[in-house]
């Protein structure tokens, strides 16, 4: 199996807690070799952890930032308590952040005030943002161009636009990140949207725990789980798996300057 790269998953979250150890083994089982955790849904003591999980794997990398759904959270103390653990060599993104306009679990324009801190805070570090979408397409990259994109660059993570959505976020520079939610039957707007992205803006991850793909959907995901919406995506592209999983883990690598994998 060619190693690929689960580019966003939330190992600290308390699902992970009893068997964590289990978790990474079976995704080592299943060549991933690298895998980057995002902290950001709830307390901050989430990116702590997440950024101490990265520390104790070599493989294994981190994203700090407050999710959109907690962005009443986002206040200055936040940022910088964001600013003091993205010190670490570990830490290669800031996120994740964007907007939730399906949920509205918090206010929009609260959400749209984090985007717009998240996005300065990324340029000041010269990290790569992580962006969550959901039904706010338009809104998400207008912020973008008037916030201006980090010049490291960024990823909508879990993609479930169409073609119109992924052609605008790809005009901005964004990579396209495909969750289990490709392989779902009902999936056809971002299931058209993974047959025109270009190859070198494509990458896959689980957003373990949440998510999983056919056919665990329904269950606990987990990171090893990555390879079945690589196969979906692959099926989509006409494409042979093993060689676009090379290429999005190249991309992966580019975008979050993650070194070499090792094993
Ligand atoms: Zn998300
Ligand atoms: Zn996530």
């Amino acid at each position: 199996m060619t190693p690929i790269i689960d580019t966003h998953c939330h190992l600290a979250d308390p699902k992970f807690e009893s068997d964590l150890d289990g978790v990474l083994a079976r995704a080592r089982e299943a060549a991933i070799a690298q895998i980057v955790t995002v902290g950001a849904i709830g307390p901050l003591a989430r990116d702590r952890l997440s950024v101490q999980i990265a520390e104790q794997h070599e493989w294994i990398f981190a994203a700090v930032g407050v999710h959109p759904h907690n962005a009443p959270d986002c206040d200055d103390q936040r940022i910088d308590a964001l600013r003091g653990l993205a010190k670490s060599a570990k830490v290669v993104a800031i996120g994740e952040t964007g907007l939730d306009f399906h949920y509205l679990h918090s206010p929009a324009d609260t959400q749209e005030m984090a985007l717009r801190k998240h996005l300065e805070l990324a340029g000041e570090l010269d990290k790569p943002i992580i962006i969550h979408c959901r039904d706010a397409d338009e809104r998400l990259a207008a912020i973008v161009r008037e916030t201006e994109m980090p010049r490291a660059g960024g990823v909508i993570h879990c993609f479930t636009g169409g073609v119109d959505a992924a052609e605008s976020f790809l005009a901005l520079g964004f990579y396209l990140s495909f969750s289990g939610i490709l392989t779902f039957k009902n999936a056809s707007e971002p299931q058209k949207a993974a047959q025109i992205i270009p190859e070198d803006r494509l990458m896959v991850e689980t957003d373990a725990p949440y998510l999983a793909p056919v056919p665990y959907r329904g269950k606990r995901n987990e990171p090893a789980f990555v390879r079945q919406t690589l196969g979906a995506l692959a099926k989509l592209r006409d494409a042979d798996s093993e060689r676009l999983g090379a290429v999005a883990a190249c991309n992966a690598r580019r975008l979050f300057r993650l070194p070499e994998a090792c094993g």
